[in-house]
């Protein structure tokens, strides 16, 4: 058994028929999913399978695991109606691509000076990226970085994602790919403004920056 992972296939689908491949108590496998489940710094989707409230979506090898608020009212066999909520979606892929984006100013602002650390979270409020910092931050050089990262949202760059293997990768020119398995938008211009701003300090010697959408 295997879950088709129709996300990376088209990360704008939001509304999907699929057959139910296995159910066990409030968990569903189904043969194809566009939900995206917990990952990659990439918080999972919700939205509703046969109109019941998916609460989480997880990856358990090569089955990608929905977990239901109530028993399903439905079988194994049976092709449900499947909606990923959307608006909660495109807000997590523009703030999660917007964290690629973090991550080249951060580089191009800093350099030697920070690197990242344990990985990010994303969910559809705010994007959080630990840094570890040799020196104290300086916040001026934070705006710039706020600017680094409009500049590129503005010049409304290709994003391109492909599979090589079981491997996903991220790219937007001129910077090297990424090895990423998130969903994205196609351009850099449907992430609209956003702020970077210092979040809670995460311990000694690190910093938590954090990425909203202004739109
Ligand atoms: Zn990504």
């Amino acid at each position: 058994m295997r879950t088709a992972r129709l996300y990376w296939i088209d990360p704008y689908i939001s509304d999907f028929n699929a057959k139910v491949e296995y159910i066990n108590g409030k968990e569903v496998v189904l043969d194809g999913t566009y939900f995206y489940p917990q990952g990659g710094g990439q918080i999972y989707d919700t939205g509703t399978i046969s109109e019941i409230r998916v609460v989480k979506v997880r990856r358990e090898g090569d089955l990608i695991i929905h977990t239901l608020e109530s028993e399903p009212n439905f079988q194994v066999g049976s092709v449900v109606e499947c909606k990923v909520d959307w608006s909660r979606r495109y807000k997590i892929m523009k703030l999660h691509s917007s964290a690629h984006l973090l991550y080249y100013a951060m580089q191009e602002e800093f350099g030697e000076e920070c690197r990242p650390a344990s990985p990010g979270l994303t969910d559809d409020v705010k994007s959080r990226e630990d840094y570890i910092f040799k020196e104290k931050i300086d916040l001026q050089r934070l705006r710039r970085v706020e600017e680094k990262v409009n500049t590129l949202i503005a010049a409304n760059l290709n994003i391109h994602t492909w599979s090589e293997g079981e491997t996903r990768y991220w790219k937007i020119e001129p910077y090297p790919p990424m090895l990423c398995g998130g969903t994205h938008p196609k351009k850099t211009g449907e992430i609209g403004a956003v702020k970077v701003s210092r979040g809670k300090k995460p311990g000694a010697g690190k910093e938590r920056i954090e990425v909203t959408l202004l739109a």
